[in-house]
């Protein structure tokens, strides 16, 4: 990519994920949510067409040209998500104590019964079993059950209608997290190039292997934690992942909602810990959808995810189909600024902060912070090639941008969404005075550093021998 007046540095440590749909699809819009601070955008394909989903990434891609700053594209794959059928006369009134059947007719339901077109759910479940329908709202408890129906009562609820939504909690569904839909999904969005893919309802860390087996090397895998059987394999999904997100919608569903506060803190230091970005996500400015202020419980919230360390935090239906897209993108950026400028904000990220491995490249990233600190440097510059040292100082979680400079643009785009990571696309350097020349010329390009200032740079020599970072170096900025 050629650079062009360079986009100046957001000054915001907190990455921004945008969900695109409806409300912000054309050009303009999403231009728009670019300058407001949206640093992600995700493409959700539980909604719209292939070619919607195309027609956004390329605006985006005409964007970056034009911004010269590489952006970022996830794209969100279905998943199974599993619906009851129709109701042949529209919703039907249900209430707690009453008897109702699930089966596999495809016969319209009534007031008795409905279709629920997943076999897959008759053999995994078993009498006590919970189903949760609606995010919830309705829950019903298994009496009995055969390879094709399953009769329960109605613990709560009030009404049941067309193809809404089944949570299986507390069980192992037989089922790939990538239906046939997720498939095509995938290859298509591959094929128009995506930076990441995001995984829905991964159960085991075998569904993140085969989906990494699918993607081999074309993209980055984000796994969204949303099943009580992802946390209990977090640490492994982290490992076969290259980010996670805490997809608290149908978390909250799954588990007690009085659960999800300390599942969020636990999946965030688990990420951290691994040096893998993590995303915040769901509801964090939900009233923003039909009102240009959110509520202080959800400013809190956003500011609890800065707090906790994430490295991203998202909106969903806010950006995608609400009336107020370019307002909350806004807020969610106000909100992080003043939250990494609180002095406790530092106290809270220096208590968490993980300890290195006993790596080359932690050693070297660490000791960047610790100088970048005591110097009061501008940033710190690491040259990378795979992403892989951007990502490990980042896991610093330092005060200061890290400038990741990469010669390979996929990456540059994929770092785009850790933790304090400008990201810059730049040919390979060869020698120590070009090192230090490149450095200080685009930390100054990008508004992050001014003459006077130091910059404290990582590399790795011999030059152009990826994933040996090897030295520290100060440099002024002249
Ligand atoms: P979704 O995922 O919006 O695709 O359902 C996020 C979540 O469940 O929180
Ligand atoms: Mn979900």
């Amino acid at each position: 990519m050629k650079r062009k007046a360079a986009t100046p540095h957001r000054e915001r440590l907190t990455k921004i994920v945008a969900t695109l749909g409806p409300a912000s699809s054309t050009p303009e819009m999403i231009r728009t949510l670019f300058d407001a601070g949206a640093d992600v955008f995700r493409l959700n394909f539980s909604h719209g067409r292939q070619e919607d989903h195309a027609e956004r990434l390329r605006a985006i891609r005409a964007i970056e040209a034009e911004v010269g700053r590489p952006v970022c594209v996830m794209a969100d794959l279905q998943g199974p998500k599993l619906r009851i059928g129709t109701f042949r006369d529209g919703p039907v009134p249900i209430a707690p104590g009453q008897r109702f059947r699930l089966d596999l007719s495809p016969e319209p339901g009534d007031g008795t019964r409905v279709g629920l077109p997943h076999p897959e759910i008759f053999q995994a479940i078993a009498k006590g079993t919970d189903l949760l329908i609606d995010d919830g709202k309705v829950r019903l408890k298994v009496l009995s059950c055969g390879d094709d129906h399953a009769d329960t009562e109605v613990l709560s609820g009030t009404r049941l209608s067309d193809r809404k939504g089944v949570n299986v909690p507390n069980a192992v569904l037989p089922l790939s997290p990538l239906t046939a839909k997720d498939r095509d999904d995938l290859r298509f969005a591959l094929d128009i190039g995506v930076d990441w893919i995001a995984l829905s309802f991964v159960q085991r860390p075998e569904d993140v292997a085969e989906a990494r087996r699918l993607i081999a090397g074309r993209a980055a895998l984000l796994s969204k934690m949303e099943k009580p059987s992802a946390i209990h394999h977090l640490d492994e999904i982290v490992e076969l992942s290259d980010g996670v997100m805490v997809a608290r919608g149908d978390l909250g569903v799954e588990m007690p909602p009085e659960d999800v506060p300390s599942l969020q803190k636990r999946i965030v230091r688990e990420a951290w810990r691994a040096g893998k970005p993590v995303i915040v996500a769901t509801q964090m400015l939900e009233s923003m959808i039909s009102a240009p202020t959110p509520t202080r419980a959800e400013a809190s919230d956003v500011a609890t995810a800065v707090y906790d360390g994430a490295d991203a935090v998202m909106l969903s239906a806010e950006t995608a189909a609400g009336q107020f897209p370019v307002e909350a993108v806004q807020m969610m950026d106000r909100i992080a600024r003043r939250v990494e400028n609180d002095p406790m904000y530092r106290t809270i990220i220096d208590a968490a902060h993980p300890d290195p491995e006993r790596t080359t490249a932690d050693a070297i990233t660490g000791a960047a912070r610790q100088v970048a600190r005591t110097i009061q440097a501008a940033c710190i510059v690491t040259y990378t090639t795979s992403g892989s040292t951007t990502l490990r100082a980042a896991r610093e979680r330092p005060e200061v941008p890290v400038l990741g400079l990469t010669s390979r643009m996929e990456t540059a785009r994929r770092l785009t969404l850790s933790f304090g990571v400008h990201a810059v696309h730049s040919a390979d350097i060869h020698s120590f005075s070009e090192m230090v020349q490149k450095a200080t010329r685009l930390a100054v390009e990008d508004g992050i550093a001014t003459a006077g200032q130091r910059i404290v740079v990582t590399a790795g020599v011999p030059f152009g021998t990826p994933g040996n970072t090897n030295i520290l170096r100060i440099a002024w900025v002249e």
